[in-house]
């Protein structure tokens, strides 16, 4: 639905549509870090995750790195990458590896004083509603005078490294903090400690404590360099894949020494568009969060000085919070592109396949959609570890591994094409907040929500708002005359998002934020947007382990 017929700027979208070219993918045949072709021989193909496997990374390409140059860059790039996300990776309960090392995965973290958090949460309201029932619970009973101390998460359950004890309810009771293990030689030492503290009949009953989620806070190991080759490495990959050649990312890659560089250009997003920022602000109510996302985007220099010159840049989303453009090359004179993928993150249930007899019938039908080719099953085949395994045996695999791939791809288009309306609807009620107070439906849900109505209080006070909030929706929505009905079609184009928005005149996000960089910095805007977004993460993260404790039966051992 389109909540204004567009006028003057009508003529921008339909500009903006034909810069951008189809779907092309041409193939390099060569590994774009050493430049040399793929063969049988000494130059074998490498199966390269674009994004990491570690953070849940679904998309792969198998013409883009040789087998010796990705093992190079697993080790020097993937590994340091991997490890600033271990947290956050390990309670998403993201695989790490399909054919699975049944090894549970943990993480360290810190328990932090309840009092004092529960005084300074400054995050939404909801944030507080939600979690003040468990806060209060497990101030009460266990954690009121407990304070910072070193935590491990471990399948679903927080419990301190080193146990300990504390005495509640008048000696009545003794807690003993710990998982299952660690308490066990712990709680005879509490036994005898309280045999030398108390006469028979006044001997408190101990109780195990073994999970103190409540306000955990994971450190997160911000590595920069790590973090950027890691980010380059995505945006290379993903190039790649579209057939740009290694000699058309110069400011990433050094192809004279086969290295990707150690000095990385990037730029952290920031919303500056409206639409942006009110997509940000309520991202993880929105289905599919979080997820990874890439976009390959060309951006025109003013044609009468730039000549068809274009800067090359990768939007980077990992985890629906780390947001970064990488950029490749700002003197790029290739075709103009738009390329974009989404993938959801959080762990798909398995799903076996057994090809039966009729599948030799319909054996086109499984393998030309999901891309697998005969050449590539042979390749599978002759490099197989496993000799006794039949090539029928690798297609079944492959079929397997093709379509879990493609329950994680997420329809991006049509994601944002939903988010979008949405937002355009939420912006009709908030026009008409007094019409739609009493009205109980799911549209009016979000006039409940204080923090949302002051943001968009903020950004639509006034007329020139609303105006520029229509700017900004034009970018996505068109219209195009359709001769045999004598009307017009709404057409939905994604290929703005993240390069342009409206805001006094159309502007673009590399050149805006390049100029805005000193002012968002020394306000830390950067640095405090960066901080909510992993709020957001983390109570994500919080209340899905809850959610999964609860349908588990994982509640604390109380
Ligand atoms: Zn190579």
């Amino acid at each position: 639905m389109l909540l204004w017929v567009p006028f003057v700027f009508y003529s921008y979208t339909i500009v903006i549509n034909s810069w951008v070219t189809k779907k092309r993918i041409c193939i390099l045949n060569q590994c774009y870090l050493c430049g040399k072709e793929f063969n049988d021989t000494d130059v074998k193909k490498h199966d390269e995750h674009i994004i990491q496997q570690s953070i849940g990374g679904n998309l792969t390409q198998n013409d883009i790195l040789c087998s010796k140059c990705g093992g190079k860059l697993g080790k020097e790039i993937d590994e340091p990458f991997s490890k600033i996300f271990d947290g956050i990776a390990t309670r998403l309960d993201i695989k790490k590896d399909r054919k699975g090392s049944k090894q549970s995965s943990s993480t360290k973290g810190k328990y932090v004083n309840l009092k004092y958090k529960l005084l300074s949460l400054n995050w939404t309201k909801e944030y507080q509603n939600m979690n003040l029932l468990d806060f209060q619970y497990q101030f009460n009973q266990f954690c009121n005078e407990i304070g910072e101390i070193d935590v491990i998460w471990k399948n679903f359950k927080v419990y301190p490294v080193k146990p300990f004890h504390k005495y509640v309810e008048n000696n009545k009771k003794v807690i003993v903090y710990g998982n299952q293990k660690n308490t066990k030689k712990y709680k005879r030492k509490v036994e005898s400690e309280i045999t030398n503290k108390f006469k028979d009949e006044e001997k408190p009953e101990i109780v195990i404590c073994d999970d103190i989620e409540g306000v955990v806070e994971y450190p997160f190991n911000m590595n920069n360099q790590a973090f950027k080759k890691g980010l380059a490495k995505i945006a290379i990959g993903f190039a790649s894949k579209y057939g740009i050649k290694r000699e058309n990312l110069p400011l990433v890659l050094d192809i004279e020494n086969n290295l990707i560089r150690d000095k990385i250009p990037t730029i952290q997003f920031y919303p500056l568009g409206i639409i942006d920022r009110l997509i940000e602000i309520q991202k993880n109510e929105f289905d599919h969060y979080p997820f990874h996302n890439l976009i390959l985007f060309t951006l025109d220099y003013n044609p009468n000085i730039g000549k068809g010159k274009k800067v090359l840049i990768c939007y980077i989303e990992l985890f629906s919070t780390f947001q970064w453009y990488v950029i490749l090359n700002e003197e790029y004179y290739g075709e103009s592109i738009y390329e974009y993928y989404a993938q959801n993150i959080l762990k798909k249930d398995d799903y076996i396949i057994k090809l039966g007899r009729r599948y030799y019938k319909e054996r086109n039908i499984w393998l030309q959609p999901l891309g697998i080719t005969e050449e590539y099953i042979d390749k599978k085949y002759n490099s197989r570890e496993d000799k006794s395994k039949s090539r029928w045996d690798i297609e079944e695999e492959l079929i397997q591994e093709e379509t879990i791939k493609q329950k994680y791809k997420l329809d991006f288009d049509s994601y944002l094409y939903n988010i979008i309306s949405g937002i355009s609807q939420q912006v009709l009620i908030f026009k008409d907040k007094e019409k739609f107070k009493d009205l109980k439906t799911s549209l009016t849900e979000f006039l409940n929500k204080d923090n949302l109505i002051n943001e968009y209080n903020q950004s639509l006070n006034s007329f020139e708002d609303f105006i520029n909030f229509k700017q900004n929706l034009d970018l996505f929505f068109s219209q195009k005359y359709n001769e045999q009905y004598d009307d017009y079609d709404e057409i939905f184009s994604i290929n703005s998002f993240r390069k342009f928005f409206y805001a006094n005149g159309l502007k673009n996000y590399y050149t805006a934020l390049l100029e805005k960089y000193y002012i968002l910095n020394k306000s830390s805007a950067l640095r405090t947007y960066g901080y909510q977004k992993m709020n957001m993460l983390n109570h994500y993260i919080q209340m899905e382990n809850i959610k999964h404790k609860t349908q588990q039966n994982l509640a604390p051992n109380r």
